[in-house]
């Protein structure tokens, strides 16, 4: 009789330990739930915000003076596109981000480089004038510089780059088209220089 009691009893155990494990998988999904529900609630900022989407310069006469792609140096391609602007142009942080770096780099001149989410940076060359310090956190459209034409710079530009898994990408995809007739840069005219 104990050992039948015995064998009948551990079944018993097993089974009440069995359910107490569902629970337990049953309302982890829910906790999980709950915790989304209350992040979805919040005001949330459009994601859009947290990648490359915004225009780095807004000047209404401002040219595109070199694209991504185009040959430089034997061996040696654009890695940016290049924003004619007038010197001192206000440079806007085109995503939410980190600043990763600010300071002198060679041909760039004065730069600042951005993380931003999903493994994206862009980076504003040939600065005038720093205005973020590294491990600073900026919004879209913030000021993170003033145009010029330091570093490996002919003329008054914006040089900038686009970059993922640190690869540099095509940048013109990343800025938002323009309405038609509105104000603002819009899609840059191309020139040459
Ligand atoms: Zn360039």
């Amino acid at each position: 009789m104990p050992k039948a009691s015995g064998s009948r009893e551990r079944p018993a155990t097993l089974r009440s330990l069995h359910v107490m494990a569902l629970c337990v998988l049953a309302v982890l999904p829910l906790l999980g739930t709950g915790c989304k529900h209350a992040t979805a609630a919040r005001p949330a900022r459009p994601a859009a915000r947290s990648t490359p989407g915004a225009w780095p310069v807004s000047s209404p006469n401002m040219l595109t003076t070199s694209r991504f792609g185009e040959a430089r140096a034997p061996a040696r391609r654009h890695k940016g596109i290049d924003f004619s602007v007038p010197l001192g142009t206000p440079v806007h942080a085109t995503a939410d981000g980190v600043v990763a770096f600010s300071g002198a780099q060679g041909a760039y001149g004065e730069l600042v480089v951005l993380r931003h989410a999903s493994d994206y940076e862009t980076a504003y060359a040939h600065l005038q004038k720093r205005l973020v310090r590294e491990t600073q956190y900026v919004r879209q459209g913030e000021v993170v510089g003033k145009a010029g034409k330091s570093g490996n710079a002919t003329g008054v530009h914006l040089h900038y780059e686009v970059r993922r898994h640190g690869e540099c990408v095509n940048p013109e995809p990343y800025l938002p088209r323009r309405q038609a007739g509105a104000p603002g840069p819009g899609n840059p005219r191309m020139g040459s220089r």
